[in-house]
């Protein structure tokens, strides 16, 4: 009797990614079209990879939001939160539903004078302010919202220099029960650097203070932390009027409020579990209709959200390059799109679709970009229909960062359209070309030459 060939046993890591009690998560809806037009005619138009951005959406996503704070609060005001997408067509479409620009550097305010906003209804936030960014803000009778004692007490000295009375308000950090807490920016509640800023200020004499500010995080999921930060703010609120019977005109709460995107590792899907605009409305607005603020004076309520007016309004389109087998027998699929343009991706499991019908047979597939870069990874693990090359795809709740955020690296940035109300389509940026990157460069002439 022949003796028994030997095989070597091996574990194998059985690799099925974070099911929940439902079983995988699986998205087996084709997204053929966004909002009538077919993803297959973008991509041929206006190539792939490709962001897609739905005024329709936009538009559904601020009214609903507004609709939850203005049934429940007599003042509101948005303020566009420039950083999160400022490509000019998105600010000047939340413009015109009545947002103001809330902007973070003297090239985010530059451009939201650009588009027409008047310089009393921009919101000049974050720590890096300079002289000349501030003689702009003070000239425009901007909201400038102080960072720190150094600012403060530069902006003390413009005042009186310039013969001005700057509009400013506080940046309070504190704690809301949600860590890490973001001390880093603006003056602390709780250690009474806050206060002891509002009393500098109001002792001063040289500042109009109008409003108090805080933004306590993003992608915050807990509605509660709002009630908190609210509440300390009124109680800042108070304090100024009992003390120097001055009333704020307003409170700014920021934004932070979440999309419908799902983070990494959770549980069940954003769409299902996240906050709505109501329960974060109902959780400022009864802290501040239930305080003790002077009813007569209550002050308007301004929100600077971002992520959660934008996202779900933006897709990005692309296609399939290859797909492969790893070492391990897992398929990959490589796209024509990566973390270069996806830069939410480090954060999000983001809901990808297949952009065409497909037979109903699914496998693991882990999702790579076309950067030659490890990292490079769209989703590690989604249960995906095979997709062949030249296949599209429609990945969703991309419109917040991911086109302020994205870099340059490897390849060029692809187009942007808008599609609008009456589903026309609209560039409204253009995809780099070689010339973009290089213009700027200088080569020294010495350099010029060589022979290989
Ligand atoms: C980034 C930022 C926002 C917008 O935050 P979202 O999480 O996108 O809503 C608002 N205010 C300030 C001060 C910010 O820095």
């Amino acid at each position: 009797m022949e003796k028994k060939k030997y095989e070597r046993p091996v574990l194998k890591k059985l690799d099925t990614g974070m099911p929940n009690k439902f079983g995988m998560r699986s998205e087996y809806t084709p997204k053929t079209h966004i909002d009538g037009i077919a993803v297959s005619d973008l991509a041929k138009e206006y190539g792939s990879p490709l962001f897609v951005i739905s005024e329709s959406t936009l538009r559904n996503t601020f009214q609903q939001a507004k609709r939850a704070f203005t049934t429940r609060y007599p003042k509101v005001q948005f303020a566009w939160s420039y950083k999160t997408n400022y490509m000019n067509a998105v600010c000047c479409a939340f413009h015109q539903e009545g947002s103001w620009a809330e902007v973070v550097s003297g090239f985010e305010y530059d451009k939201a004078i650009a588009n027409g906003v008047s310089g009393k209804k921009i919101i000049f936030n974050g720590p890096d302010k300079t002289e000349e960014d501030l003689k702009k803000a003070i000239n425009n009778d901007s909201l400038i919202h102080i960072d720190h004692l150094d600012e403060l007490y530069t902006i003390i000295d413009m005042a009186t220099s310039m013969n001005k009375r700057p509009r400013v308000a506080i940046r309070v950090n504190m704690d809301t029960g949600v860590y890490p807490m973001w001390d880093r920016f603006g003056f602390n509640y709780e250690n009474g650097q806050a206060w002891d800023a509002l009393n500098k200020i109001m002792r001063s004499e040289k500042l109009e203070l109008v409003g108090l500010h805080c933004h306590i995080g993003t992608f915050m999921l807990s509605p509660g932390a709002y009630a908190v930060a609210a509440t300390k703010l009124t109680d800042l609120a108070i304090s100024l009027q009992t003390k120097f019977n001055h009333d704020i005109k307003y409170i700014d709460l920021g934004g932070g409020f979440t999309s419908k995107n799902t983070l990494k590792g959770s549980y069940l899907p954003g769409s299902d579990t996240n906050p709505t605009f109501d329960d974060y409305a109902e959780a400022i607005t009864s802290v501040l209709i239930n305080s003790n603020l002077r009813q007569d004076k209550l002050p308007t309520l301004i929100l600077e959200t971002g992520r959660a007016l934008i996202d779900d309004a933006g897709f990005l389109v692309g296609s399939v390059i290859a797909n492969k087998r790893l070492s391990t027998g897992k398929r990959a699929t490589i796209l024509d799109f990566g973390v270069n343009i996806m830069f939410t991706a480090f954060w999000y499991d983001h809901k990808v679709s297949p952009a065409q019908e497909f037979t109903h047979y699914a496998e693991d597939t882990v999702l790579y970009g076309p950067l030659c870069m490890n990292i490079d990874v769209v989703r590690e693990n989604i249960s995906l229909p095979l997709l062949n090359k030249g296949d599209h795809l429609v990945v969703h709740q991309m419109g917040a960062y991911n086109m302020t955020q994205w870099m340059q690296f490897i390849t060029l940035r692809p187009k942007i359209v808008m599609i609008d109300m009456d589903e026309r389509v609209h560039i409204i940026r253009d995809n780099e070309t070689l010339e973009s990157i290089t213009g700027p460069e200088r080569t020294p002439d010495y350099l010029k030459k060589f022979e290989l």
